[in-house]
C-alpha cells in the first residue's frame, strides 16, 4: 500500500511538472531564429516551467484524489491556454518571414504572402526536418544567383509587391552557396 502511495505520487508529480515543461520549452522556437538560441533559452524556460509545476505539485500534494485531479485540470488548462495565448502574442512580434525576410505574414493563413512559406512552428509540427535544415531548403529554393544582378538578392530589395524587408533579418545560406547550388 504504502509503495503503491509513493509509485502514483511519482506519477502526479511527473504530470505536474512534465506537461508545462514539453508545452512552454517550444515557445522560444517561434521566435529565435537559431537553434542555440533555442535550446539555451528552452532550457531556461523549461526549468521555470518545471518549478511552477513543481509547485502547483506540492499544493495538490495532501489533498484526496477528486481534488487532485481537478487541480490537475485546472493547471492544464491554464498552461495551454497562456501558451497560445504567448504564442499569438510572438506572432505578432515577428512580423517578417524567416525564409524570405519580408514583412510578409498573412495574419490568417499563418503563411508569408511573398514566399508563401509557413511558420516554422507548423512546419515543425508536421515535417521531420530541423529549422536550419529547412531553411536553407527553401532559401535556395528561393532566390537564385542570376537574379542578384537583376535586383533579387538576398538583401535586395528592401521593398517588393509592398512587402518591407526586415533589416534585423539574416539569411542563412550565403552567396557563395547559391552559386554552386545554382551551377
Ligand atoms: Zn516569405
Amino acid at each position: 500500500m504504502k509503495k503503491n502511495r509513493i509509485d502514483n505520487e511519482t506519477l502526479w508529480l511527473t504530470m505536474f511538472t512534465v506537461i508545462p515543461v514539453i508545452v512552454y520549452s517550444r515557445l522560444p522556437d517561434a521566435y529565435f531564429p537559431s537553434n542555440t538560441q533555442n535550446l539555451i533559452y528552452s532550457a531556461i524556460i523549461g526549468a521555470i516551467s518545471g518549478l511552477i509545476g513543481f509547485g502547483v505539485y506540492s499544493i495538490s500534494k495532501n489533498k484526496t484524489i477528486r481534488t487532485k485531479i481537478l487541480i490537475l485540470l485546472m493547471f492544464i488548462t491554464i498552461v495551454f491556454t497562456s501558451f497560445i495565448i504567448s504564442l499569438s502574442q510572438i506572432n505578432k512580434l515577428v512580423k517578417s518571414c524567416d525564409v524570405c525576410g519580408y514583412e510578409a505574414y498573412d495574419k490568417k493563413s499563418e503563411e508569408c504572402k511573398f514566399c508563401f512559406n509557413e511558420r516554422w512552428l507548423n512546419i515543425k509540427n508536421s515535417e521531420n526536418i530541423t529549422k536550419e535544415e529547412w531553411l536553407r531548403e527553401e532559401q535556395l529554393f528561393l532566390f537564385e544567383y542570376d537574379s542578384i544582378e537583376n535586383g533579387f538578392g538576398l538583401y535586395t530589395p528592401e521593398i517588393i509587391d509592398g512587402f518591407r524587408k526586415d533589416n534585423k533579418w539574416k539569411p542563412i545560406i550565403t552567396i557563395e552557396e547559391l552559386k554552386t547550388y545554382n551551377e
